[in-house]
């Protein structure tokens, strides 16, 4: 990973209460995976919790992620049709094999 990745987890900012925001991983539709600081006292006490907000990866770094999962979800799609085919190939010589018995 990059440095700047590092330093920006080192830098944790503080949030509007005055504590460390704590980091986050975003589980929103538009931004699946994406971290976030969020209110350090969040799972402290709900009743004092204030609404930082900041991200933590820089967008370039979340364009670089939009590619990897895109790539990750066609690594996905390939094993699943090797799978199929590795399947086939097997019935095929079943039917092989069955026609090789009865003939
Ligand atoms: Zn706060």
């Amino acid at each position: 990973m990059s440095s700047s990745l590092v330093t920006s987890i080192n830098t944790r900012p503080k949030c509007h209460c005055g504590t460390d925001s704590v980091c986050r991983t975003s589980r929103s539709e538009e931004n699946p995976g994406r971290r976030f600081w969020g209110c350090g006292n969040y799972d402290r006490d709900s009743c004092k919790v204030c609404h930082f907000f900041e991200w933590v990866d820089p967008d370039v770094l979340v364009g670089a992620n939009v590619v990897l999962q895109r790539l990750e979800r066609k690594i996905e799609d390939q094993s699943k049709e090797i799978k199929l085919l590795k399947k086939f190939v097997l019935f095929l010589i079943c039917v092989e094999l069955i026609k090789l018995l009865l003939y």
